[in-house]
């Protein structure tokens, strides 16, 4: 087995080819609120070498205009157009699936804001007997999981919604305490439902396929070129993360590289967990922060 200390050692060959990123928020960027150290500059130095990059994270409680304006109140300028979240990873791929079809989206009022344009139905339209959707879409809706809106959801999966989940998570942490996340409620309706949920977030193949698709529509952007050539190999995308499951193995399995950085909520531990583990393996690359990533791709 590859040992830890040459997955740190080589990352400037580790990253070798790699031309696009990644970068989740919590543990990469941001941790418990504050900026990491030298997150700020990593983002410029990648810009400068016209490097591509995507925020990538699970969030779902706000859409990314909301996040974009959040993290710039923490001193971190990305736009909405780079951010790939759990939330526009079902709307793309429910406006895909199901174009110019009803569904029912269990969010909060603020994530709603992906899906503008589309046809949603309301709790009350939703809740009408006979009723009937092409999807439900369950996310972290909040206040918005009511014994009715649950019971709406699993009359509709019932009559033959598709059942589309942003993330599976099961607990996070607020400043008001350890809040039950939305997947507890996936998992009653799959419990219901004896069916699982398809999953846009990460570790999903729909959600690293999305910011591919992002991250070549930039690059088409930034080149002016179109077509074929603009495309980026999935190889050529690296995940950072500090997630061993959710990013790594995730990013790993659809095809990108997965760079776990030290600075977040995972380390050593989970690292020999991971690697041992059966279907589990080294991450691509291992670095104590985003900052050494960024200095090895662009030194
Ligand atoms: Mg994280």
């Amino acid at each position: 087995m590859t040992t830890l200390p040459s997955l740190e050692s080589d990352l400037r060959r580790r990253l070798t080819g790699v031309r696009g990123l990644l970068l989740d928020m919590d543990g990469v960027l941001v941790l418990r609120n504050a900026l990491i150290a030298g997150a700020v500059e990593a983002l410029a130095a990648l810009d400068a070498a016209s490097i591509p990059y995507l925020l990538a994270t699970n969030t779902s409680i706000v859409g990314r205009g909301t996040l974009s304006l959040e993290l710039s109140r923490a001193g971190l300028s990305i736009p909405a157009d780079r951010i790939v979240s759990a939330a526009s990873a079902a709307a793309a791929y429910t406006g895909r699936q199901f174009a110019g079809r009803p569904i029912y989206v269990l969010v909060a009022p603020d994530a709603r804001a992906e899906f503008d344009g589309r046809l949603l139905l309301s709790h009350d339209e939703a809740a009408q007997p006979g009723a009937r959707a092409a999807a439900v879409v369950v996310g972290d809706a909040g206040d918005e999981f009511t014994p009715r809106n649950v019971q709406t959801a699993f009359t509709l999966l019932r009559g033959g919604a598709r059942f589309v989940a942003m993330h599976k998570n099961r607990w996070w942490l607020t400043p008001a305490g350890v809040m039950l996340d939305s997947g507890a409620y996936v998992a009653a309706l799959e419990f219901g439902m004896q069916r699982r949920a398809l999953v846009t977030g990460k570790p999903s193949r729909v959600f690293f396929g999305e910011g591919l698709r992002l991250l070549d529509a930039m690059l088409g952007a930034g080149s002016g070129a179109a077509g074929p050539a603009a495309r980026l190999a999935p190889a050529e995308v690296a995940m950072v993360g500090d997630d061993l499951w959710n990013d790594i193995r995730g990013a790993q399995k659809a095809g990108l590289r997965g760079v776990f950085v030290r600075s977040g909520k995972h380390g050593d531990v989970e690292l020999t967990r991971a690697a041992s583990e059966r279907g589990g393996g080294p991450p691509d690359a291992v670095a104590p922060s985003i900052v050494e990533v960024v200095a090895a791709l662009t030194g």
